[in-house]
């Protein structure tokens, strides 16, 4: 990885961390694991049709040229195999706009039963990582990285890993060593899917007892961790240890918690809305009540002398998910810029103050993302 060393591993190659901006830590262009069509399972990454290269040329170029002018010029494609785009698209993205992007490889959740995008028993993981060894996953990690994606020049410079609850499974438990591994051989940051209060001690327990070095792990979607009191201990104890926090989805909680606006939005979702009325957005006052604990939160940290650890991301982007390809129907307009547009505005107004901003969106994620 000496090529790379302190530089940040985008698909373009290596660059310096200042060329970066404000980073959005965990977006997705390209997820799909489904050929909806067909009712497939994805377990083969294919290049991308004619119609989808068209459609994200189209419609997301437009939305990632305007992260310029929020002063962001970078993003993490925290999608796993086999459901990112071919790594060629990103790089065509990249060069259409000039927005930096950090592609994961890695291993997704073993998803829960019946929730969530599984349909059938089998679909739970990617057949892939059942079958492999922990070494063969590690090794084929570690070419991603440090060779290319399918045989194409273009790296993957992070590595994504997840689990929903704290009790792990056999086969995240083997992605959680393999990816440890990995990082310890190529020196890039793990990103990580956890939702359940819990879920973050199992995977920093794990990554520790294989010898991570905790500043490099990004603890994901952990906006509701910290934002409670009684919970923030936790959290600012594993920050005392080195670990990073991403808050994302600060959307998808707000129409969970809204009983009245949540019917409508499921009856234009079944006629093919492709986005949520603006007027549902964050300024509503049950917004500011929703949200104010996190940005009390994050102050609290701060406080604590460890606001270094927290870093941003929205979790948006396109899939298809049961409709034709488009933005992610559960994800407030528009994917990428609706951090600047109406989160950070609206976080602001509730006493986010500039220090805070920039570390978490500039400071810390260029301090995280070089490989070391
Ligand atoms: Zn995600």
């Amino acid at each position: 990885m000496t090529d790379a060393h302190g530089q940040v591993l985008t698909v373009r190659g290596p660059v310096p961390p200042a060329a970066l901006g404000a980073v959005m830590m965990h977006e997705h262009m390209h997820i799909d694991m489904y050929r909806w069509q067909t009712d497939e399972f994805i377990t083969k990454e294919e290049p991308a049709t004619p119609e989808r290269r068209a459609y994200l040329l189209r419609e997301a170029v437009p939305r990632l040229r305007q992260l310029h002018g929020f002063g962001g010029h970078a993003y993490v494609e925290a999608t796993p195999e086999p459901w990112r785009a071919w790594p060629t698209l990103y790089r065509e993205l990249t060069d259409e706009t000039d927005i930096h992007i950090i592609l994961c490889c890695g291993f997704y959740r073993e998803v829960e039963i019946g929730t969530y995008w599984v349909k059938r028993p089998e679909d739970r993981i990617w057949p892939y990582v059942a079958e492999a060894s922990i070494e063969e996953l590690t090794d084929h990690l570690v070419g991603q990285i440090t060779q290319g994606i399918h045989g194409t020049a273009v790296r993957a410079g992070a590595i994504k890993l997840g689990c929903s609850q704290p009790p792990m499974t056999e086969l995240e438990l083997k992605t959680f060593r393999a990816g440890a591994r990995a990082q310890k051989k190529t020196g890039v940051h793990i990103t990580t899917h956890c939702n359940r209060l819990g879920a973050e001690t199992s995977q920093l327990t794990i990554l520790d007892e294989e010898g991570v070095d905790l500043n490099r792990v990004v603890i994901g979607h952990t906006g509701a961790h910290i934002a409670l009191p009684d919970y923030r201990k936790t959290i600012l104890e594993w920050m005392k240890r080195g670990a990073n926090f991403l808050s994302t989805n600060l959307e998808i909680a707000y129409l969970r918690n809204r009983q009245e606006t949540s019917r409508p939005v499921v009856k234009w979702m079944k006629r093919g809305a492709s986005f949520l009325p603006r007027k549902m957005g964050i300024y509503h006052g049950r917004q500011e009540k929703k949200w104010s604990p996190l940005v009390e939160g994050i102050h609290e940290i701060f406080a604590a002398g460890q606001g270094d650890k927290l870093v941003l991301g929205l979790d948006s982007g396109y899939t298809s998910e049961s409709q034709n390809f488009g933005p992610m129907p559960y994800m407030p307009p528009h994917p990428f810029t609706f951090l600047f547009t109406d989160i950070l505005p609206a976080f602001r107004a509730m006493g986010l103050e500039p220090g805070e901003e920039k570390a978490m969106l500039e400071t810390n994620p260029q301090r995280i993302l070089p490989v070391q």
